[in-house]
Formats: C-alpha cells, sequence, structure tokens
C-alpha cells in the first residue's frame, strides 16, 4: 500500500509521461478486486462453480485412465466397456457445458466492467481543471483510456480462470498422481522450482517494457488521430512527409518495444516444454522400466502419465500467469493514475449557491497569471452593470480572454476579488454560476450528436420550438433547414460539415436558448460576413437587454453600442467611456486602436 503515494504525487507533475515503476502489484491487484468483486458477486460465483467443473472433469479425465487401461485393455472386462465409455463422454459433455457458461459469463463481465471504468474515468475528466488539460494532449488522454481499461478486465479474468480453473485442475491432477503413484509423483514435482525461478525473472523484464508499450502506444494512437483531425493543415503546409517520419519513429518503437516483450515474456515456453518433455520422459522410463521388470499393471502409470500431460496446459499457463497480470497491471495502473489525480488538479468547487439578482460582474485589484511569475492582469478593477453591456478591446494578448474565464470561475485570482452581486466567485458553487451564464466563446465547438442536440446543450430542458426560435434569432434556422434532415442532422467531428460562420450562429444560437442573466461573448462574430454578422448583431442586440454582457469584440458595430468600453493594454485598463466620448480623446488608446485599424468599422457603419 505505501506504493500508491508517489504515484500519486508523480501524477500531479506529468499527466501522461510517467516515468516510475507501478504501484505494487499485491497493492494494485487488491485495490481491483474490492472494486469489482462486490459488484459482480452473482456472476463471479457462477463463473466460479463452471470453472470448478472444468477442472474435476478434467481430473476425472485423467483418473478414469487407470481403469480404461486395467479394466478393459488388461482385464477384459467387456462389461465395463459401455459404463467407462459413457462416463468419459458425459464428463466431457458437461465439461464443455460449463466451459461455455463460464465463457460468456466472463466475457459479460468484462464488458460491464469496461464500461463502469469509461463512464467512471469520463466523469471524473469532467471534475478535473484546466491546468490538467492544459498538460494533457486530447488525442492521446481518449487512445489512453481505450487501451487502458481493458486491462483491469483482464485483471480480473486473468487471475480468476488461473485461480478457479488452473490451479484448482493443477491441484485435481497432482492429486490423481499422488494417488496413482506417489514415487513418480515426487520426482516429476521437482521440475516446478526451475519454472518458478524462471517466471519471476520473466516477469521483471516484462513489467519495464510493458510500460515503455503502452505509452508508446497511446503516444502512436495520439499522433495519428491529431494527424487525421489536422488534416486541412497537413496538406495545406505539406507536412506529409515529416509526420511521416516522425510517426515511422514511433512506429518503429512501438513494433520494437512489441517485440521485446514476445521475446520475453515467451521465455518462459521453451523452459515450461523442455522441463515437461524432461518429466514425462522420466515417468516413461521409470514405469516402463517398473512393469516389465515387476509386472506392475499399467493402468496406474497410464492414468499418471495422462495426468501430467493434462496438467502441462494448465501449469503453463499459471507459469505465464504473472506475465500477463503484469501487462494487465500496467494498463490499469494508468487508470487508475488518472483516476487519483489528487484535488490540486480537479477543479475546486465552492459550497455557497449562487444567487442571481441583477448580474452585477466586480473585479477588485485582481492580478492573474497562468504562470505564477508571469501576470496576465495587473491589479484590474472594473465593474460590469447589472443588465448593461460591457465592451473590452484592445490588442490580442491584452487578457480580454482571461477576463471572460475568470468570471466563469475557470481560474482563480492570486490576489483580489471577483464579485458577481455580491457573491466571492471563489467560493461559488460551480453549477450554480454557470448556470446564470450564457458563453459564446472564440472557437464554437460542437459536440457529438445533431444539430438540434448542439443547440440544447445551453438549455437541456429548452423545448424544440424554443430551440428553433433560438436559431431564428442566430440566423441559423436558414442554413439548418437547408441541411439533408434539418435539425436533425448529425454533426461532423466539431462540427466540421459545417462553416466557421455557421458553426459560430449554433454557438450563438446555444447561448440564445441558455436564457442566463449574464451574457459573455468572447469574439462571437468574428467569423461571420458583414451581412450575417449585421443580422446576428440584431439578435444579440435583443438578447443583450435587460442581462449584464461583457463582449469582447474588434468590430466597431459590436462595440459602438456597448454602455461602457474598457481598452485594455498589458493586463490593465487604460481607459473607459463611451464610443463618442473615448473617440474625442485625441491622443487616447481607443482613438489610436480606430485609427491604426485595429477596430473594424463595417461598410456602411459611420464611425
Ligand atoms: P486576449 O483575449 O486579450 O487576446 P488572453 O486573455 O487570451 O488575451 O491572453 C492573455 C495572455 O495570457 C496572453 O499572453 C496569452 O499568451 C496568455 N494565455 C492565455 N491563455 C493561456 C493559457 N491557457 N495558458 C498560458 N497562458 C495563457
Amino acid at each position: 500500500m505505501n506504493t500508491k503515494k508517489p504515484a500519486i504525487r508523480e501524477a500531479k507533475t506529468s499527466a501522461l509521461v510517467t516515468t516510475t515503476a507501478p504501484a505494487g502489484t499485491r497493492a494494485m491487484l487488491r485495490r481491483i478486486f474490492s472494486e469489482n468483486i462486490g459488484s459482480f458477486k452473482k456472476e463471479y460465483t457462477l463463473i466460479v462453480i463452471c470453472l470448478l467443473i472444468v477442472a474435476v472433469t478434467t481430473a476425472f479425465a485423467a483418473w478414469i485412465m487407470r481403469d480404461v487401461i486395467d479394466q478393459i485393455f488388461y482385464s477384459k472386462r467387456a462389461d465395463l466397456i459401455g459404463i467407462i465409455s459413457l462416463s468419459i463422454m458425459a464428463a466431457f459433455f458437461i465439461r464443455g457445458i460449463a466451459s461455455y457458461i463460464q465463457a460468456v459469463a466472463m466475457a459479460r463481465v468484462g464488458n460491464a466492467m469496461v464500461a463502469r471504468y469509461q463512464r467512471r474515468l469520463f466523469s471524473h475528466l469532467m471534475t478535473l481543471g484546466f491546468d490538467f488539460y492544459s498538460s494533457t494532449r486530447s488525442a492521446q488522454l481518449a487512445a489512453r483510456i481505450a487501451e487502458n481499461i481493458g486491462g483491469i478486465r483482464d485483471v480480473m479474468s486473468t487471475t480468476i480462470s488461473a485461480f478457479a480453473r488452473d490451479l484448482v485442475t493443477l491441484i485435481g491432477l497432482v492429486g490423481v498422481m499422488i494417488f496413482q503413484d506417489p514415487v513418480l509423483s515426487l520426482s516429476a514435482l521437482i521440475i516446478g522450482p526451475p519454472l518458478l525461478i524462471t517466471v519471476a525473472y520473466v516477469m521483471r523484464r516484462v513489467r519495464a517494457i510493458a510500460r515503455q508499450a503502452v505509452e508508446i502506444n497511446s503516444r502512436l494512437l495520439g499522433a495519428m488521430q491529431e494527424t487525421v483531425q489536422g488534416m486541412t493543415i497537413v496538406k495545406a503546409f505539406t507536412m506529409e512527409q515529416q509526420l511521416e517520419q516522425k510517426l515511422d519513429q514511433l512506429v518503429a518503437y512501438a513494433e520494437n518495444r512489441a517485440n521485446k516483450i514476445a521475446a520475453v515474456s515467451e521465455r518462459t515456453g521453451p523452459v515450461a516444454e523442455m522441463l515437461a518433455g524432461f518429466a514425462v520422459a522420466g515417468v516413461v522410463a521409470y514405469g516402463g522400466y517398473r512393469a516389465l521388470h515387476y509386472g506392475q499393471s499399467p493402468g496406474a502409470t497410464f492414468s499418471f502419465i495422462t495426468a501430467l500431460l493434462l496438467a502441462y496446459d494448465p501449469a503453463r499457463r499459471l507459469a505465464k500467469l504473472q506475465v500477463n497480470l503484469e501487462r494487465a497491471l500496467v494498463n490499469a495502473h494508468m487508470v487508475y493514475e488518472i483516476l487519483d489525480m489528487p484535488a490540486g488538479q480537479a477543479e475546486q468547487d465552492g459550497q455557497t449557491v449562487f444567487k442571481p439578482a441583477k448580474g452585477e460582474i466586480q473585479f477588485e485589484n485582481v492580478t492573474f497569471g497562468y504562470q505564477p511569475e508571469l501576470p496576465v492582469l495587473r491589479d484590474l478593477s472594473l465593474i460590469a452593470k447589472g443588465g448593461k453591456t460591457l465592451a473590452l478591446v484592445g490588442p490580442s494578448g491584452a487578457g480580454k480572454s482571461t477576463i471572460v474565464s475568470m468570471v466563469l470561475g475557470f481560474h482563480k485570482p492570486q490576489t483580489g476579488q471577483i464579485l458577481i452581486d455580491g457573491q466571492d466567485v471563489a467560493h461559488l458553487n460551480r453549477k450554480s454560476l454557470r448556470g446564470s451564464i450564457a458563453y459564446v466563446s472564440q472557437q464554437a465547438y460542437m459536440f457529438e450528436g445533431t444539430v438540434r442536440d448542439n443547440i440544447r446543450y445551453g438549455r437541456p430542458d429548452a423545448s424544440d420550438a424554443e430551440v428553433e426560435e433560438a436559431a431564428r434569432l442566430a440566423e441559423a434556422d436558414e442554413f439548418i433547414r437547408l441541411m439533408p434532415q434539418g435539425y436533425d442532422t448529425p454533426l461532423g467531428e466539431n462540427g466540421s460539415t459545417v462553416s466557421g460562420g455557421q458553426r459560430q450562429r449554433l454557438s450563438i444560437a446555444r447561448a440564445i436558448v441558455r436564457n442566463a442573466p449574464i451574457l459573455l461573448l468572447d469574439e462571437a462574430t468574428s467569423a461571420l460576413d458583414t451581412e450575417s454578422e449585421r443580422k446576428v448583431q440584431t439578435a444579440l442586440e435583443g438578447l443583450m437587454k435587460n442581462r449584464t454582457t461583457i463582449v469582447i469584440a474588434h468590430r466597431l458595430s459590436t462595440i459602438k453600442n456597448a454602455d461602457v468600453i474598457l481598452v485594455m493594454e498589458e493586463g490593465r485598463i487604460v481607459e473607459s467611456g463611451t464610443h463618442t466620448a473615448l473617440l474625442k480623446r485625441k491622443n487616447g488608446a481607443y482613438a489610436r486602436l480606430n485609427a491604426t485599424g485595429t477596430l473594424v468599422a463595417e461598410e456602411g457603419i459611420s464611425t
């Protein structure tokens, strides 16, 4: 158990690339078992019973050989042929049925387990803060989740079948061997220790290589996924060859690791094989010698040899158990690494439930930097009055988006505080706070699902009519209706089947349907052409009425009518006022922005 702590500490420093050895095998096994056995008690009982039946019938097959030889062939008891043959048939029949039931039950439990961990991981990922996501590549994360959960399932199924089937079968067969010939058994069992030594050696090697292999595979899958996602850029910049070379190295390395694992883990094979050959040969020689010289009935020896041969498979599997388990545990460990991501990386949620009033937003001497030593906002104070519109302008990198994300509580101020309706954002329950905010981000993200689903993410209980009304206001209704299945058209990955402007209109519709008292618009209309921008602008103006709005924009049409415009430079507010008032200051920052074309005027709109 004491090995758990370093793993957690390490997870904090690096989300994906880890270097320490996996947590103690036993501790990990105990954890996986305690988390899963309870939920599948009935299924596991059934599986264990079936596996026991398989073990018993296998031992029976070896045991009956004595009677086959002694009674039928040696004593020529014709009357026993029927009953012995029938009992062999029955044993194999029962064994077949039990194997089948066991295999199906095991697969079902495995699938249920995978599903459970997928849900658990997904909901855990939702709680992790932005610091985790900025240090983790999403494609690698996805690959890792997909691959590694199988590890936990394999740990369970490997161990259970090893113990319930292989170990019990082996014990049964060794029992038959001892019963049939105790002296021979002793000589056959001396192959045990060398086998165990080999396994221990192989296991140590496999653990390290398996971890490298898992890591390289998730990087490989991640790289492929990223390349496919960015295919337009890849082709436009003719990056194909460079990427191919890069991928080639990863592929070669992955292949090399896979080969290495095979070479090392298969090392148990020849050793087991040689030792088994040695044992069988010894038994045949000694048994034959006794039968020929002392006239002992051959039945016992034959049954013994059958048991020995049948024991080979379960023994080999048991020998490889730890090796396979080791591989599965490496995967399982990586899943737990994410699940154990400590509170430092998880988003800390406040206890106080937000009570919205007018929606007044206030920054009081806020200093914040993504890296503590590099402040992005410097001692910044502002007030966005309830129901009014505040526009943020300034060169890119000034910190405008950071202000918006801090209103959402994505980041905490290093000093100062942010109040919404007098309540400190740092202590507010995130869900209650964000429930009162509609946000349109610079990148218009779309998710798996139809157009309707994507708008409805704004407010899950919105009716179809409300969704369509929002789309109409966002100037999206028209193009949606032209899509093959209208509102029920599935969107491609991240909305790749619609244009940038259309995506933006969909995300505006999502914000409209949310109907929240606070509206945050971060370059919400930047991808729209002048014509649709003007239309969406009208819709947004309607939406902004009686809502507190913080809008970041470069277009004068968006900013002009704001109640207050704040001009930002390098994390500070350098000017504030209305459009007309600010323009009057001839050498002011706003006038300069205007003169240098940083603020974009629309055709036909006088500035
Ligand atoms: P604006 O919206 O005015 O263009 P931002 O608020 O996006 O400015 O960014 C302000 C500064 O913070 C920039 O220097 C940017 O590089 C930095 N920054 C923004 N987001 C992050 C992030 N997630 N991690 C680190 N630095 C960031």
